[in-house]
């Protein structure tokens, strides 16, 4: 009998599919698996936000199953999102695959995977939390001698590239690349070790600096940027930052046995931001929200002096998503349940109609709940969700502006924003050579390692298992030329 396959799984956190496909001469080791086994565009979550993101990487569901589009949510009727969302929330909502692992009597290390503070404990295995840990001074591993373990090996412990008194975007440019890479290194260290020394079954690593150097550095390598900034010595920061976790890989790939599968993972794509619409300021002046009175400075919205019961909607999120102020829901409603699908009717469409500061058309999507995310937490989520302009636009949910549309955070500028599609590639034993796989979903991913490591995948999992797609014939691209063709030589009009 075989040995039973093992897997390493990357996460590399905002890793961009397009800018992998356009630098992979560059990237030897990506490529490798482009070649050997699958690889693919992987649809992220709406909205395409870390926390939740990571979530259906590790459990499988769609958020409705475990509450949460953000880092933080709510579990009441109220206006806001006043709950941080952590390990513990969706622990007692959702089984992780550290649990559906640990149950089948594998040996599991979970390392800086986003949501993960309090450390789970897992059973025979390790845990690692991640950037939402509030400082090393406490418990962020499991078990608890697991910290001075890897104190020994990587000293301290970078929790992210912000320190808790410093916002990453107001460091210097130098200071807080070097920090990043220092970070990374720590994580690929890590990784390492526990391949080397563990002897796990199931290795899930997330590398953050994917996510941080594009929104600090995107403006310096694209033209197109509205921010472009020539500088040479950041015009590559983004490009070598992608190698440097190519050659990580390429390591792990050499300590790794011949039992062993690596799946490279993203949550979602960091793109180039095109600006902000100020979506609060918007509700106001379309007459969705009131205020008592307007700030005399930008105010968020939990400190703004809104009048709810003439208010029919709230906006929130970074992509934009909009609750609506229901009568017999939230506490002062407005929105009769009967009217509830028009309004929504209404809202979408006027949404829709928003232009770009240059009354350019912008591609803009929205998605109702009810339509995308189901489950017994899917009630207290937002009614809405927007994608503006294919989310080359994020919204700012300050109260204030004399304008809808806007650029910096309050905390900074900002170069780059969230994609809908992140990357995957997966090789070794049990991955066929099938190249490029079309319609990837986050959610694949678990029922695809439990597949190939032979623990039986829960029926209620939402994925497939992406290593049982059937081989296709044309990719998108020869699909394209080939219809050209036949369209040329008369066969089709
Ligand atoms: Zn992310």
């Amino acid at each position: 009998m075989n040995d039973p396959i093992k897997v390493v799984m990357m996460g590399l956190d905002g890793l961009n599919p397009d800018l992998v496909y356009q630098w992979k001469d560059k990237l030897p080791t990506l490529k490798k698996f482009m070649r050997e086994g699958i690889h693919g565009k992987i649809k992220s979550t709406i909205p395409p936000i870390t926390p939740q993101a990571w979530t259906c990487v590790l459990c499988g569901k769609n958020p409705g199953h475990f509450g949460y589009w953000d880092f933080t949510f709510r579990n009441e009727y109220c206006y806001g999102q006043p709950e941080l969302v952590s390990s513990r929330v969706r622990d007692s909502r959702v089984d992780s695959v550290y649990k559906n692992l640990s149950e089948n009597g594998k040996r599991v290390a979970i390392i800086n995977v986003p949501v993960t503070y309090p450390p789970p404990e897992i059973p025979n295995g390790y845990s690692i939390s991640s950037f939402m840990t509030p400082s090393v001074d406490k418990q962020f591993t499991y078990p608890a001698s697991l910290k001075q373990e890897i104190r020994a090996i990587i000293g301290d412990y970078i929790i992210d590239a912000s320190t808790s008194d410093t916002n990453f975007r107001e460091m210097k440019k130098e200071d807080v690349l070097k920090r990043i890479y220092d970070m990374d290194n720590q994580r690929f260290e890590l990784t390492k070790y526990f391949v080397k020394e563990k002897r796990c079954d199931f290795i899930f690593t997330v590398i953050m600096g994917t996510d941080r150097v594009p929104h600090l550095f995107y403006r310096y390598f694209d033209e197109d940027h509205k921010r472009y900034t020539h500088d040479t010595r950041y015009k590559d920061a983004l490009k070598d930052h992608y190698r440097f976790c190519d050659q990580n890989l390429e390591e792990i790939l050499n300590l790794i046995d011949e039992n062993t599968v690596i799946i490279v993972v993203s949550d979602h794509s960091v793109q180039r931001l095109d600006g902000r619409i100020n979506l609060n300021e918007w509700l106001i002046q379309e007459g969705y929200m009131r205020l008592k009175s307007r700030p005399k400075e930008l105010t968020p919205l939990s400190r703004a002096d809104i009048d709810w019961s003439n208010t029919k909607a709230w906006a929130t999120g970074f992509t934009g998503q909009i609750y609506l102020n229901v009568k017999g829901r939230e506490p002062e409603g407005l929105v009769v349940p009967s009217d509830y699908e028009e309004t929504l009717d209404e809202l979408s469409e006027r949404l829709i109609s928003i232009t770009d500061e240059q009354d350019k058309k912008l591609e803009t999507k929205v998605y109702k709940r009810k339509d995308i995310h189901t489950g017994e937490y899917s009630k207290f989520g937002p009614d809405l969700f927007i994608y503006f302009d294919n989310c080359r636009w994020n919204i700012s949910e300050l109260v204030g502006y004399d304008s809808i549309y806007s650029y910096d955070t309050p905390l900074g500028p900002d170069d780059a924003g969230h994609g809908p599609f992140g990357y995957f590639s997966a090789h070794g034993p049990g991955i066929p050579k099938l190249g490029e796989i079309l319609e990837a979903d986050l959610l694949d991913i678990v029922p695809t390692v439990l597949q190939l490591m032979g623990v039986p995948v829960p029926r209620d999992m939402e994925g497939t298992v992406l290593s049982e797609r059937e081989e296709r014939v044309y990719s998108d691209e020869d699909e394209k030329e080939v219809k050209q063709r036949l369209s040329k030589l008369g066969y089709f009009g």
